[in-house]
């Protein structure tokens, strides 16, 4: 791979760092919204900016909105957002995930109906996946749709569904034929949450917000019209969907994990051990290094995966390789940075003396369920063996 940038690569950079110059919200970081919804507005409406501007889904072909980006220039993206200190998007699931799952399994008119609000902002999305017995073992769901005319009737339950709360749209996959073997008898379809039937109730984390939530159907009419790709045949749509999450989703978290441990080794010049900056001293000196090498490693990981998509259109099992990295990264980052604050590591947003306004306290919770989400580390590691590794099936 030759990282030295094409005439072509500098214009794209150099275009999008003024763009980013002149669009990019300030001191964001330091922003202390009410709730976790005003906070999404907020992201919301950064999306819709860099939408205008021709920015979301750059990796998303031509014809369906996005700027059809080479893999250059998508490690160029995520390194220009990271030195700009941009703000995430909003509609993480739907660009990620359901976007890039539609346009690779979904008809003409679901492609002509939900891409452009994916895009904009417009239509927030989820990912109805788990139910309270079916997570790892995702084949298990027991969710049910039954066919009544040109609809499916879905009854069920859901859980740990990120932004339920927010969610114009759910990629829900259900079981429609529970007489074939687990794997064979699945659907996957697109649910608009504001149908009668759908109850979303926010689940509590120990960080204080509701991100995620329960999702109750109660015989919620589905047109089969929003079936993606064929009846009973979901499992091979909500495997792409996973892959897409765990090869994906790491661009987002590398520019914050830069911005993070950038911050880190700043504050541990000011921070004060033994009566000398932390930056002195050579245990932290020698974590906060190796750290910051490993945030390295995550980008040129993070190159492997967009090359692979690139060159097949779809990720590979090698997302998993990247998912375990990126979990774990984040666990020991956030592990430093309490060792460097001490008690202050602890004091939430709403203390005054909380630094970086309780951003570390809140990093520190919430990265134990990086280990969970989009599929456990003990999960990914069976993907590997098996996979990647050619090891015998362990499950
Ligand atoms: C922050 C967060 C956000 C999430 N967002 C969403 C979302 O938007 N949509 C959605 O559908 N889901 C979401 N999830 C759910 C997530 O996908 C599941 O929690 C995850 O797949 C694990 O399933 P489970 O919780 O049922 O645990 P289980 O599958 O019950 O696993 C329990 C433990 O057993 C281990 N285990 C299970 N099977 C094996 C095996 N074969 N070999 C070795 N070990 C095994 C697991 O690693 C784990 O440690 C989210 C979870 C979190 C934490």
């Amino acid at each position: 791979m030759d990282l030295n940038l094409s005439p072509e690569e500098t214009r794209f950079r150099d275009e999008l760092r003024a763009w980013l110059e002149t669009h990019t919200p300030t001191d964001w970081e330091h922003r202390r919204d009410a709730s976790i919804e005003q906070h999404f507005a907020f992201l919301r409406s950064w999306q819709k900016t860099l939408y205008d501007g021709g920015w979301a889904g750059i990796s998303w072909p031509r014809e369906h909105g996005g700027r059809g980006a080479s893999l250059m220039q998508q490690v160029i993206f995520w390194q220009e957002m990271a030195r700009a200190s941009a703000p995430p998007m909003a509609n993480v699931i739907g660009l990620g995930m359901v976007g890039p799952t539609i346009i690779a399994f979904g008809t003409e008119a679901q492609k002509a109906r939900f891409l452009p609000g994916i895009l904009s902002a417009d239509e927030i999305w989820c990912q109805g996946f788990s139910e309270p017995n079916a997570g790892s073992d995702l084949a298990g769901l027991q969710s049910d749709g039954r066919l009544d005319g040109d609809h499916f009737i879905v009854n069920g339950q859901k859980v740990w569904t990120s932004y339920g709360w927010a969610a114009d749209w759910c990629e829900l996959v259900v079981r429609t034929d529970p007489t074939v073997p687990k794997h064979k008898g699945l659907t996957v379809m697109l649910v608009d949450m504001k149908s009668p039937g759908v109850e979303v109730r926010p689940l509590r984390q120990m960080t204080g917000e509701s991100e995620f939530t329960e999702v109750f159907f109660r015989d919620v009419r589905v047109p089969v019209a929003n079936v993606v790709g064929k009846v009973n045949q979901g499992w091979d749509v909500s495997i792409g969907t996973l892959m897409h999450e765990r090869g994906t989703l790491g661009a987002g978290m590398q520019v914050t994990y830069q911005r993070n441990i950038e911050r880190l080794i700043e504050l541990a010049r000011t921070i004060e051990r033994g009566g000398r900056p932390a930056a002195e001293d050579p245990v932290i000196r020698q974590k906060l290094a190796q750290c910051y090498a490993e945030v390295q490693i995550m980008r040129a990981n993070q190159m492997r995966a967009f090359s692979r998509i690139s060159n097949s259109g779809v990720p590979g099992p090698e997302g998993s390789i990247q998912k375990i990295f990126w979990s774990e990264l984040n666990q020991r980052l956030q592990q430093i940075a309490q060792e460097l604050l001490g008690p202050y590591g602890q004091l939430e947003a709403s203390d005054p003396h909380a630094i970086d306004h309780g951003a570390w306290s809140y990093g520190y919770l919430r990265a134990r369920g990086n280990t969970i989400e989009a599929g456990t580390s003990e999960i990914q590691r069976n993907i590997i063996g098996h996979f990647v590794l050619g090891l015998p099936r362990s499950y």
